[in-house]
């Protein structure tokens, strides 16, 4: 039995959400696995009403949970900030979700804007450092609003967490190596050896205090992992790889301000924001780890229907793998990639398509009943 806290929150929230949990109900239905769902308001509406961005009381009951489904949160009438750090960083932090899980897949079907590149070539996972680095918000101002202002962002980076994102990154790098764990991978890539690697992403030269332990870490656990290859790219140089030749990585590994950037140019490579999945985990489960699309409330579209699902929908896949249910996430993502490789299936305006979001949820529902 598992208890999922679901917060649609805004925008496209709502509508991408419910497409998820409709899949997650028939799924949990036709294979037992004992999925129950608490929804849980929070977001924009809630503080325009009440004030309250996250209660303790919240706080507390998705502490049971077992995964929280988010949708989005955001809305252009909230100052910016508020939400951000008073809700999605407090749960990534208090719920020591210490890994942002970002896979960076081209579904055949989907077009990248990178020319000559396929599905073949775009198939990355980037593992982002969640709980440290600049998003700690340490720091301050002195003198400010004078012409002498001084205003300090405090990087921190600990040992502890520094080492346990590695380590994470290697055991994922060992499991793509073994298995299918994101499909796309044909028996003549693993061959190749084009699995298996590990990509420190950081800016040694510049960050000389907080990428040197990065760079001594990677070294260190790198060492307890020698099957496993690794190299290492400054963040412009990777930016610049990502868009030119994306099939030399496997795993990369990164800081969280850099992540955040990287992921989005990843989110562009896979086709889009409509696409893009991703989850905050805190593997050890101590606490529940949470799942959500990349892309934000969407406020342009909200209401309309155009928001694409997908990128949800991928997202309860990651949700049921750290659930412990890898089955059931190979077959959300087998039916994803079966509605995204078929030409008469609905897409979304984002893919070129017509469809509304309610068209394509049930699309991918009907393909896995139809598995
Ligand atoms: P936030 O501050 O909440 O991250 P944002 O301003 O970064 O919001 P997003 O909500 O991520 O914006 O949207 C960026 C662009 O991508 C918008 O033009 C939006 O219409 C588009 N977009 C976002 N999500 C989807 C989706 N699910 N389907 C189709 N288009 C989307
Ligand atoms: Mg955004």
């Amino acid at each position: 039995m598992a208890t999922i806290g679901v917060i649609p929150g805004d925008g496209v929230g709502p509508e991408v959400i419910r497409e998820a949990v409709a899949i997650l109900e028939d799924l949990g239905a036709a294979r037992g696995l004992g999925l129950d769902f608490a929804p849980v308001d929070l977001g924009s509406d809630r503080y325009l009403r009440t004030g309250e961005v996250l209660p303790e009381s919240v706080q507390q009951e998705l502490s049971r949970c077992d995964a929280i489904l988010l949708g989005a949160i955001g809305d252009p009438r909230v100052p910016p900030g508020v939400l951000e750090k008073g809700l999605l960083l407090r749960l990534r932090f208090d719920f020591q979700q210490y890994i942002n899980l970002r896979p960076v897949q081209l579904f055949p079907g989907v077009e990248t804007p990178i020319k000559g590149k396929g599905p073949e070539q775009i198939d990355l996972v980037v593992v982002r450092e969640n709980n440290e680095d600049l998003y700690v918000g340490a720091g301050g101002f002195t003198r400010k609003g004078t012409p002498e202002e001084v205003a300090i962002q405090t990087s921190i980076n600990t040992r502890a967490g520094v080492e346990r994102c590695l380590r994470y990154a290697f055991d994922l790098a060992g499991r793509r190596a073994q298995a299918r764990v994101f499909p796309g991978l044909s028996d003549a890539d693993r061959a190749a050896g084009k699995r298996g690697l590990v990509s420190l992403v950081a800016k040694t030269n510049v960050l000389t205090f907080a990428h040197d332990l990065w760079d001594r870490a990677f070294r260190e656990v790198a060492a307890d992992y020698p099957a496993i290859k690794t190299d290492y790219h400054h963040v412009d140089a990777c930016c610049m790889r990502l868009v030119v030749s994306p099939e030399r990585y496997d795993v990369i590994v990164t800081t969280n301000m850099f992540g955040d950037i990287i992921t989005d140019l990843g989110a562009v490579l896979q086709g889009g924001m409509g696409v893009a999945a991703s989850g905050n985990l805190n593997p050890e489960r101590t606490y529940p780890s949470m799942f959500e699309p990349v892309h934000g409330s969407a406020p342009d579209i909200a209401g309309t229907g155009k928001a694409n699902p997908i990128a949800a929908i991928l997202s309860i896949g990651l949700l049921l793998d750290h659930l412990g249910s890898p089955d059931a996430a190979a077959d959300v993502r087998s039916a994803v990639a079966r509605v995204l490789a078929d030409p008469g299936a609905p897409k979304t305006p984002d893919l070129g398509g017509t469809a509304t979001t309610s068209e394509v949820g049930r699309a991918v529902r009907e393909a896995i009943a139809a598995k």
